[in-house]
Parts: C-alpha cells; sequence; structure tokens
C-alpha cells in the first residue's frame, strides 16, 4: 500500500522580508485507495474562538417541528407497503419518513428529546439509541426493495455542516443508485482486489496500526484511524470488522461506536469546533464492502467566517487542509477515553 506525497515548493519574494526570496512548502497527498488527492498547507492555524450558540438555539426552539411536542404530529409515516412499522422508536430516538428526500428511501431520525445539544453534549446512549433506530429501519427497507443497496446513515450537525434545523438528527438513505463516494470507492476496492488479491480494509488497518502515525485506537470491532488523505479539515475514519450490514449494527456494536463517537466529537469541540458531517457507509448484501465511518469538522474561518470550502474543493474536488493528519491522530488519542 502506497502512501504518496508529493511535495509542492513555492518561490517568491516576501514583502515582509525586504523582499528576499523565501519558499513556502504545500503537499500533495494521494488517497491509497481511490487515488483522489488532498492537499495539506503549512499556514499557521489561528486558534478558532468558541461560538455562542445560545441565540440560535433558543431563536429556533419555538417553531422547531422535532421537538417532542410536534414530531409526532407534523413529521411523516412510512408508507406500510415499503416497511412494517409507521415510526422507528427507541430512547428518545424516533425514525421517520424525510419529508424531503434525496432518494426513493430517505428517512431522519431525531436523536434527542432535547432541543439543541452541543457537539460536546452528546451521550453514547443518545447516539446509539439512535443508530440502532436507522439500522432497524435499513434492514426492514431490504425485503421488499432489493436493489436499494446504498444504505447511509448521515449526520449534518448543526447549520454550518447543511443542516436546516437545529434540533440533532440523522438522515439516513437507502438507494439503488450510487453516490460518488461509493462509485469510487467499490471500484477502488475492485481494482485494489485484483490487484493486490487482500481486502484493502484490512490491510490499512494492518499497516496503520503498525506504522502508528494515523491510528488512534481499536474499540472492539472498530478500528479508529485519521485519513491519510483527508477529506476535510480531517477526517476520522472508524472501520468495522466482522459486520457488514445495517442488521449488524443494534446491540454491542451500536453501543461501541456510539461511544467512540461521543469521544470524537468531544475532541472537535475541544477546538472550537462546534460543527461536523458524518457518513457510515453499507452496501447491503455485499459482504466484501467493510462498513466504515467518515466523520469532517466543518469549520468557518475567523475573522470574518470564511467557508472552508473555496473553489479547490467546489469545483476542482480538491480537499485543503492546514491541520496535519498525523498531529490530529496525535491530539485525538491523548483526548481519548471511550
Ligand atoms: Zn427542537
Amino acid at each position: 500500500m502506497r502512501f504518496e506525497k508529493i511535495i509542492k515548493t513555492s518561490h517568491f519574494l516576501d514583502p515582509f522580508q525586504s523582499y528576499a526570496p523565501v519558499e513556502k512548502l504545500s503537499e500533495v497527498r494521494v488517497d491509497p485507495l481511490t487515488g483522489s488527492t488532498s492537499r495539506i498547507l503549512d499556514f499557521p492555524v489561528r486558534q478558532l474562538e468558541k461560538t455562542d450558540l445560545g441565540p440560535i438555539a433558543e431563536s429556533t426552539r419555538q417553531f422547531c417541528p422535532f421537538c417532542p411536542s410536534m414530531v409526532e404530529q407534523i413529521t411523516p409515516k412510512f408508507d406500510p407497503s415499503l416497511v412494517p412499522r409507521d415510526r422507528y422508536r427507541r430512547g428518545e430516538a424516533v425514525c421517520f419518513p424525510n419529508a424531503f428526500p434525496y432518494d426513493e428511501n430517505g428517512a431522519v431520525t431525531v436523536i434527542s428529546r432535547e432541543h439543541f445539544i452541543p457537539i460536546d453534549g452528546f451521550t453514547g446512549p443518545l447516539i446509539s439509541d439512535a443508530l440502532e433506530c436507522c439500522a432497524e429501519y435499513l434492514t426492514d427497507v431490504l425485503p421488499r426493495q432489493g436493489e436499494a443497496v446504498y444504505q447511509s446513515i448521515n449526520w449534518n450537525f448543526l447549520p454550518l455542516a447543511g443542516s436546516s434545523l437545529v434540533h440533532p438528527h440523522l438522515q439516513v438513505m437507502a438507494s439503488s443508485t450510487a453516490t460518488n463516494y461509493y462509485a469510487n470507492i467499490t471500484r477502488a476496492l475492485e481494482t485494489y482486489g485484483r490487484a493486490h488479491g487482500g481486502n484493502f480494509w484490512d490491510e490499512l488497518i494492518a499497516g496503520e496500526e503498525r506504522a502508528g502515525e494515523r491510528f488512534i485506537a481499536r474499540t472492539g470491532a472498530v478500528s479508529w484511524l485519521t485519513a491519510f488523505a483527508p477529506m476535510g479539515a480531517f477526517d476520522v475514519i472508524g472501520v468495522l470488522s466482522g459486520a457488514s450490514r445495517p442488521a449488524d449494527i443494534p446491540g454491542a456494536l451500536a453501543d461501541e461506536i456510539a461511544r467512540a463517537l461521543v469521544a470524537v466529537l468531544r475532541f472537535i469541540g475541544s477546538l472550537n469546533i462546534t460543527s461536523f458531517n458524518m457518513a457510515f457507509y453499507f452496501v447491503a448484501g455485499d459482504a466484501s464492502f467493510t462498513p466504515h465511518i467518515r466523520i469532517c469538522p466543518r469549520i468557518a474561518l475567523p475573522p470574518l467566517g470564511t467557508s472552508e470550502i473555496n473553489y479547490m474543493k467546489m469545483l476542482h474536488g480538491e480537499p485543503l487542509t492546514t491541520m496535519k493528519p498525523e498531529d490530529i491522530c496525535v491530539a485525538i488519542r491523548e483526548s481519548w477515553s471511550v
């Protein structure tokens, strides 16, 4: 497995050093599976300031469709010809159809009765119950829609990450059409299998654990690491072993994943970052597809609240970051208690 870094050197005359010639380095990293590239920039990272989310939490509370007084009355129910339950419930979590679906099967799982939870305020049981609701729904989709194999559990946390509501919720998809991520990954996994004869994820985990630079921890059935070529400012990956379908998640595995997610979210919060995206990917019916999770923080850069997503990611498909995956890994390991 190759971890290829292409070091770029840029030369110019620096006005802050009397126009003396200077060199600046940047790094292009090639993803060992897909060949996609990400850039690691050598810029000073400014400490982010804590954002006060109280005003947005309060101003959205009164008309929130996901708060307990509203959720039963104004959210949709599943069509009984598709799945056997009208809504899925566990603990505080409730899963129902997405009124604004992206695909033939879109659902929302409200995580909590509480309207607003800060990024470092989630508990294992809250997340575990929500994951179980999603997994039960996804499991029930398949018998009547065997082609809806691209199954994922996704999280946009807060408006900066694309959420239109503050109330914490997951978005669940079961589709017959691969997203670009699924298409790229499944194609690359096939190519890797043909070229190397082994399972990419097993070899990645073994190699990363040996090298130690980006390996955070193994929590039991899940190995956690930072991505060599991150898809965002940083990119925490959880790779499952011994599970291949949503039906494998409820129980001990959901609890294990939830505890680790709580640790990752607390770490993100410790950097004064308040927002993130998460995806948990399955390909149902394909035991060779290793389910995995990716979590990327979402950042507005001071002092203007500048979006981290500029033309590079938007129009070149090239993630940029100033955070080295190896430094992030060390920092997560220091704070890790699962
Ligand atoms: Zn609410």
